[in-house]
């Protein structure tokens, strides 16, 4: 069935703006693996969670029960300045590549954070403004969940300080204005305010760089140790999954509309976020049976957590404070070789994908080199017009590798991705692909042995 009346962008009305989001755990039929307490290896309750979380997050943290979950108005009033988003139909693309395949794609980085990390951030703001908190602590990156909660804090009125990975805080001073400009106080991670800082400052006072990992670490610290204070984390979470429904419940409601559905859906997948989100409603058509779209995660080679990882009981960070959560995972020490794609160098991924993956409800998982990532991304832009950022540009080169194979067969299948952002802070891993210096460099099985011996045993 052609569908070539399907304008270029489907809009959807303020009012059909999704009043709930959806929790896909209530539909899954296995166990959910709880987190766990590290020292006890219990699961953790709701007690425990909340020195931590927001008291309603740590709520939706556990909730395995609700499918649905009301949007609160202020986070719907905030939500309707950049949604809904558009549901692109990739015409111009679908003609470069000379393919059968409809694609479309869902547009996320219509804001000012340029990515789809504002839908949980602004919730997670709400939740905070709402208990009385003073204000929240968080990492970042490459600087996009940073931003995005900085925007949100500043739109509530709530402190805020990010850990930033110092190797992103010097190379990307921008985003470190960006955020400074909502009000957020940047710390270059690892730091000295935080023992965890302090440490690992002191083992290693050669490679200040830092990362994700230890950058969590710092921020869960100061938010258990101060006043008022809690943590925010912008993926893998339950709770961010939740929120990001919100991208696949408009995606659905759009396709509806053209009168389309996708027999294939693509996203990156760092923590897992985005693509949690773009899939959730579809999933939940595959988990009642009601259809069965092919689902792929893209991540890099040179942090392959779903493709060359372990599904197993492992930290959240480098530092080991955080609880334990059943993952795919690289092991909590592992760290990825610096690439382009800040926002997917994570060591494991949601528990909730990685579940999904291992009981292939998530039907596959590809790691792709950068330099292929980069060619693609260029491309994207020269033909739709969109800079993507180059987490986004994952999904592009899968996407675009599956319509060159429908090209082959002659199949038309709908396809569907996630473009999750721009990539307008991103400019200089375009100059380095435009010269032709970008490199990959994919972890060697030794690598991950040895940083997946030093995860807990969890019997
Ligand atoms: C953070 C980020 C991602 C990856 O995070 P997920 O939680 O896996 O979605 C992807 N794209 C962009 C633009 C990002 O900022």
């Amino acid at each position: 069935m052609s569908k070539t009346n399907v304008p270029y962008k489907i809009y959807l009305s303020e009012n059909e703006l999704p009043k709930e989001w959806y929790n896909v755990r209530a539909d899954m039929r296995t166990d959910h693996r709880p987190l766990l307490n590290p020292a006890t290896l219990k699961p953790c309750t709701l007690e425990e969670l909340e020195p931590v979380f927001c008291t309603e997050l740590a709520k939706q943290e556990l909730n395995d029960t609700d499918a649905l979950i009301p949007i609160p108005g202020e986070v719907r009033d905030f939500y309707k300045m950049y949604r809904p988003s558009p549901l692109v139909r990739a015409y111009c693309l679908e003609k470069y590549l000379d393919t059968p395949a409809e694609i479309y794609y869902k547009f996320e980085g219509n804001n000012t954070s340029g990515s789809h990390k504002l839908n949980s951030a602004i919730a997670q703001a709400y939740y905070a403004k709402e208990q009385g908190l003073k204000g929240l602590t968080t990492e970042t990156g490459a600087g996009q969940w940073g931003t995005a909660l900085s925007m949100a804090c500043g739109y509530f009125g709530l402190d805020l300080t990010v850990y930033m990975v110092r190797c992103s805080y010097e190379q990307k001073p921008q985003r470190r204005t960006v955020m400074q400009v909502y009000g957020a106080k940047v710390i270059p991670s690892p730091s000295d305010t935080t023992a965890v800082g302090r440490k690992m400052l002191a083992e290693h006072p050669d490679n200040t760089s830092g990362s994700l990992g230890t950058a969590i670490s710092e921020a869960v610290e100061v938010a258990t140790h101060g006043e008022g204070l809690r943590y925010a984390l912008g993926s893998v979470l339950n709770q961010v999954m939740l929120h990001q429904s919100v991208i696949g419940l408009e995606s659905l409601a759009a396709m509806e509309k053209a009168d389309a559905y996708p027999d294939m859906v693509i996203g990156c997948a760092g923590g897992g976020s985005n693509l949690g989100g773009l899939m959730a409603p579809f999933m939940r058509d595959k988990l009642r049976g009601k259809a069965s779209p092919y689902f792929i995660a893209v991540e890099p080679m040179s942090c392959p957590s779903l493709t060359r990882g372990k599904f197993a009981y492992d930290f959240c960070d480098t530092g080991r404070v955080t609880p334990l959560a059943k993952m795919y995972t690289l092991g909590s020490g592992f760290m990825p070789a610096p690439s382009h794609a800040g926002g997917l160098r994570y060591h494991g991924m949601s528990p909730i994908l990685s579940q999904l993956y291992h009981d292939g409800y998530i039907d596959e998982a590809r790691a792709v080199s950068q330099v292929d990532v980069f060619k693609s991304a260029i491309e994207f832009a020269r033909v739709e017009g969109i800079l993507p950022a180059p987490e986004s540009a994952h999904a592009i080169k899968v996407a675009v590798d599956e319509a060159k194979k429908c090209k082959e067969t002659g199949e038309k299948k709908t396809i569907l991705f996630g473009l999750t952002g721009t990539g307008y802070f991103d400019l200089y891993a375009y100059e380095k692909s435009l010269a032709g210096t970008l490199a990959d460099a994919p972890p060697t099985d030794e690598m991950i042995e040895e940083s997946e011996s030093t995860m807990p045993s969890v019997g």
